[in-house]
């Protein structure tokens, strides 16, 4: 963690001076492991009417229906991040329009900015993660077998928002929202 030749990295659990919670501290340089939420970045990508999904090739969920997401990288944009997934995951070139919603996930210290894009080609093919890629219309989408609730919850969102040009962004569903949703599975 720093040239000290006798740091042997952040290991011991302490509350570092000025802070008000325990972090990874190294003893002999002081160097702090900071441990924060992770962003994950996404999209909503269409051709024409149909939306593209992947098919999981890895845990969690494997097997089941997700949109093109995963966590962001160093040195990137949210959109730079969204684009490179959508690639990464079903070869897919995307143009990304707008943001469709922010989620917290809290209880795994997640937060996800899924865009709205549009596919440059309908050429699409698994990559490496996916067992499987697809352009589903909407009566098409394989909604009991999809892997995350906000793939449902970014789908709906994206649903109410055709047509439209300029947004606010969605946030997480309220409970009416939730249940209502759930009733149309
Ligand atoms: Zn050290």
């Amino acid at each position: 963690m720093s040239d000290d030749p006798s740091c042997a990295g952040p290991r011991v659990r302490m509350v570092p001076p000025g802070d008000d919670r325990e972090r990874l501290v190294c003893p002999e340089c002081r160097y702090v492991a900071y441990q924060n939420p992770l962003i994950v970045v996404g999209s909503v990508a269409t051709w024409e009417d149909r939306i593209l999904l992947c098919r999981r090739a890895i845990d969690p969920r494997t097997g089941f229906w997700t949109l093109p997401a995963g966590y962001m990288e160093e040195r990137e944009s949210t959109m730079e991040g969204a684009a490179r997934e959508a690639w990464e995951e079903a070869r897919a070139r995307i143009a990304v329009d707008a943001l469709l919603a922010v989620y917290d996930i809290p209880r795994i210290s997640q937060v996800q900015l899924i865009f709205r894009a549009r596919l440059l080609s309908p050429e699409i093919a698994p990559g490496p993660e996916s067992l499987e890629v697809g352009l589903f219309r909407w009566d098409e989408i394989p909604w009991r077998e999809l892997a995350f609730p906000t793939v449902l919850w970014a789908l709906r969102e994206h649903e109410a928002r055709l047509g439209q040009t300029s947004f606010p962004p969605a946030v997480n569903p309220t409970p009416d929202a939730l249940a209502r949703w759930e009733r149309m599975l």
